[in-house]
């Protein structure tokens, strides 16, 4: 799997953020697949943070307050770039022949 290629999640600075000030208590963001949420007396609360999908801000798009953000995009586009993954995930997708090396 290309996802990361080995790059250490908790190095990835992505997860959702919840302004609890904001939050309506709609229940949009429990619909992540990843479980990345679980609802308090309080509203929702970011348990499994590392289960985010890296770039996905689904939750936000979907989040009825506008409580729910996230890092700059452009923090992690820099991450990416500075550690090589884009390289890696490039060289990994083509060992998996999903990529063929003349689209490099
Ligand atoms: S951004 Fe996506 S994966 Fe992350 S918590 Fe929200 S819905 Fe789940
Ligand atoms: S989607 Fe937004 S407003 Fe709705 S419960 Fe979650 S954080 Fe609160």
């Amino acid at each position: 799997m290309a996802w990361l290629v080995g790059y250490p999640r908790e190095k990835v600075n992505w997860y959702p953020r919840v302004d609890l000030s904001k939050c309506v208590k709609c229940g949009m963001c429990m619909n992540c697949g990843k479980k990345v949420y679980e609802w308090t007396e309080n509203g929702p609360k970011v348990v499994r943070p590392y289960e985010c999908i890296v770039g996905c801000t689904t939750c936000a798009n979907l989040c009825l307050g506008k409580a729910i953000t996230f890092p700059d995009i452009n923090e992690l586009r820099e991450l990416y770039k500075r550690e090589n993954i884009w390289a890696k995930v490039k060289e990994q997708l083509i060992k998996e022949g999903k990529l063929s090396s003349a689209s490099n």
